[in-house]
């Protein structure tokens, strides 16, 4: 038999998505991968109810659906402070996973350079992998992972192609400030490189953060390519509804990649979502509302266990510290945590660059009450985890 291809030697599965798979086999309360367990707005179900009568059922136009990019594009033309065109400046995707993966493909050619903050989430190593490109890493410092500017400019002078920026930021929370989007933007337009945003927590950022669309500041439209979904949003992950949006140049080529690499989003789903494009304000502060309860909820549990931790900006993850356990593999402290304390949670070193072995990701995206079961068995884990 031939050999299987080189390129997928190098990288392993998501961790993420396996340690999923661990919970599910020790019957872990599922704090690794990050998706909810409550259910998507009401009204999105009662569409997609209609639709499952009505139709659509065959493939919608490549890019997407007319009514899905013009519900889009009215709710982020609002928000990104620009009158985007649903019918030359977006692409609808199989989720931001796609989006992103047609946002490389579309801009790189294999042993171009890509700037990835460290940490990432993982799929951003696979993704410059499999376009060929070449991850130039950058440390976000802790606490408030920030970056050192003459690090970043050392990295923009290797002219890299593009940099991905994850904001608000998995796994670390962060929010980046309209300052650190501005350094960020004038080195890309210093050194000609795209910016390839993920923004998929857009709208769970606590306060007193503010989320700026780094394609808001002057003239950064032309060269960043914005992805983004409704999975977190609207609690809909496993829909994969996820779009692009760019120039109308950009999106020209996305469009190709695209339309090969799956043809289309799912058409009755993205019919649903549509009257979720169309929510108002409130229901957008309903949700912040609710992720700022469970965030507390979650973060002063962690405190009351005493274990420290990071503070989470946006997004809805926390890093915890587990030097004081002694594991010298943090995957191995996860597969034990799930099995012995009945957590899943995700081995900090799948998100860094440097060798980083003292961390784990759990997110709080859950029921109250999951939330509070999590913390409850999370209280014996000093009892249960030590060497
Ligand atoms: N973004 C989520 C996480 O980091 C999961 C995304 C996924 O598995 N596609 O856990």
């Amino acid at each position: 038999m031939p050999n299987l291809s080189q390129r997928t030697k190098s990288f392993t599965d998501s961790v993420i998505r396996r340690m999923t798979r661990i919970s599910l086999k020790y019957e872990a309360v599922n704090l690794s991968q990050g998706f909810p367990d409550f259910d998507p707005p009401k009204e999105i179900l009662d569409a997609l109810a209609v639709a499952a009568h009505k139709g659509p059922h065959q493939y919608s136009i490549t890019w997407g659906a007319q009514n899905f990019r013009e519900a889009l594009a009215a709710k982020q033309s609002k928000l990104m402070e620009r009158a985007i065109d649903p019918n030359g400046e977006i692409v609808v995707t199989c989720g931001s996973t796609e989006a992103m993966m047609a946002a490389m493909m579309s801009v790189t050619d294999p042993g171009d350079k890509v700037i990835v903050f460290s940490p990432f989430y993982e799929n951003y190593g696979a993704d410059t992998i499999l376009s060929s490109a070449e991850p130039i890493y950058v440390p976000l410092y802790p606490p408030e992972f920030k970056f050192n500017i003459n690090e970043l400019e050392a990295a923009f002078a290797k002219r890299p192609k593009a940099i991905i920026l994850c904001n608000p930021s998995n796994p670390c929370g962060k929010v980046f400030t309209r300052e650190e989007l501005g350094v960020i933007a004038d080195l890309a337009k210093k050194y000609d490189t795209f910016v390839i945003t993920d923004e998929v927590y857009e709208h769970i950022v606590y306060e007193p953060y503010k989320h700026t669309y780094i394609a808001s500041l002057p003239g950064m439209f032309e060269r960043t390519i914005s992805c983004s979904s409704l999975s977190k949003t609207y609690s809909i992950t496993g829909w994969r509804l996820g779009y692009i949006i760019a120039s109308k140049e950009i999106i020209e080529t996305a469009k190709k990649v695209h339309d090969f690499l799956t043809v289309g989003a799912a058409a009755p789903l993205q019919e649903a979502a549509v009257v979720g494009l169309k929510f108002g304000d409130e229901y957008y502060k309903d949700l912040l509302d609710k992720y700022t309860k469970k965030r507390d909820i979650f973060l002063s549990g962690l405190d009351s266990i005493g274990i420290s931790r990071t503070t989470p900006q946006g997004a809805y993850y926390v890093m915890l510290d587990i030097s004081e356990f002694g594991y010298k593999s943090d995957l191995e402290f996860c597969e034990v945590l799930a099995e012995k304390v009945g957590v899943g949670a995700v081995p900090g070193s799948s998100f860094f660059k440097e060798s980083v072995n003292h961390l784990i990701r759990l997110h709080f995206a859950k029921k109250d009450e999951t939330l509070y079961e999590a913390l409850n068995r999370l209280e014996s884990m000093r009892k249960k985890m030590r060497k």
